[in-house]
């Protein structure tokens, strides 16, 4: 057999894949036009931009919920990314999407997260309004769009039209810079509906492996959860690993099962159907939710150190906001076209936790 060609793989996306999958095709283009590869295909091409950006690197600094510097065995955005691409990678494979897109959008979908999770997204968010506010989703367009500018076009990472567009999911702030040939918003395709779905999969389980594993509750607690004793039971052991897994599973493929009987019964002209869960997996991931909301975001141990981020986020927001002359000087060339407002914001979002610390 001889090597396979982007040609090829894009021939047979054609055959293999879903009707509603996303051909690397249909990518809706880069910005500035390009070349294509011999070997990849569009999509596979994102996602190799986005593993080599610095902001890439930089989630390896940045909390999930414990703060990184805690130990090194929790999760941090970038373990979190990983787990999100892998299980999304699963269910594309299973429902015949496409798996490369799947995993370049899981791979970017919190590139736009600033230092101390959610804390310091609302921290940035209140410093930013009235100037485009924040939010983390439509920074993570911002930073592939412009901010890593490792082409030198001016165009950012160059991705193409359909990842850009799977980033914005969620609300945008009012007035918030994105680019202009994303607005108006247009609807994302379902491979980011995919992510999104595996990215509440895969914290839910891991924060609750983080969160017995730094002793903020224990295992006789977790009991109260459906989900953990059907997993339990299933596994044959309490072990935290092993439950977890499970549980894990249980999301997956009922995610898996419901979507696919929503896309068999559904024809190409009445639309999109909904990637969903069945109702009765919904009630019990929000269920779990509500446990770790309780036990483990809202937990004092953890909030301390979040408040502590936040507070340096908007210490730091106002001294360079103040003396600009302090950003770096790659930043302050931007503050002519997009405001020290803004400047100021996209340099502190893209801080680690450790480096605003250390610079605070
Ligand atoms: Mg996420």
């Amino acid at each position: 057999m001889s090597w396979l060609r982007r040609e090829d793989q894009e021939d047979r996306e054609v055959h293999s894949l879903s009707p509603w999958a996303t051909r690397s095709r249909d990518s809706g283009g880069r910005r500035l036009p390009e070349e294509e590869d011999s070997l990849r295909t569009t999509f596979q091409r994102d996602r190799d931009r986005i593993i080599h950006s610095t902001a890439f690197r930089r989630l390896q600094g940045k909390t999930q919920v414990v703060a990184a510097f805690e130990g090194d065995h929790y999760r941090s955005r970038l373990t979190h990314s990983l787990e999100v691409s892998q299980i999304a990678r699963s269910v594309a494979n299973a429902l015949q999407l496409n798996g490369d897109l799947c995993e370049a959008i899981a791979l970017a979908h919190d590139l736009g997260h600033p230092p101390f999770g959610h804390v310091g997204e609302h921290a940035l968010d209140e410093l930013m309004q009235g100037h485009g506010g924040f939010r983390h989703n439509a920074q993570g367009a911002r930073v592939v769009d412009t901010l890593e500018d490792r082409y030198g076009y001016g165009y950012g990472l160059n991705l193409t039209q359909m990842l850009r567009r799977s980033l914005l999911k969620g609300r945008v702030p009012d007035g918030f810079p994105l680019a202009l040939d994303l607005l108006p918003k247009q609807p994302p395709p379902l491979e980011a509906h995919v992510v999104d779905l595996c990215d509440k999969i895969a914290y839910l389980a891991h924060d609750l492996d983080d969160g017995l594993r730094a002793g903020l509750f224990v295992i006789d607690a977790a009991r109260e959860l459906r989900l953990w004793r059907e997993a339990e039971e299933l596994a044959g052991t309490p072990l935290r690993h092993r439950v977890v897994s499970r549980i894990t599973g249980l999301l997956t493929t009922d995610l898996v099962e419901t979507t696919d009987s929503a896309l068999r019964y559904r024809l190409l002209s009445s639309g999109p159907p909904r990637i969903t869960h069945s109702d009765a997996r919904t009630v019990a991931a929000n269920e779990l939710l509500e446990f770790l909301r309780e036990r483990f975001y809202r937990n004092e141990r953890v909030l301390t150190v979040m408040n502590a981020g936040a507070a340096a986020i908007r210490a730091r927001f106002l001294g360079l906001l103040a003396d600009p002359s302090q950003l770096p000087e790659s930043h302050r060339g931007r503050i002519r076209g997009a405001g020290v407002e803004r400047v100021v914001c996209d340099y502190l979002a893209g801080m680690t936790d450790r480096y605003l610390l250390r610079r605070s």
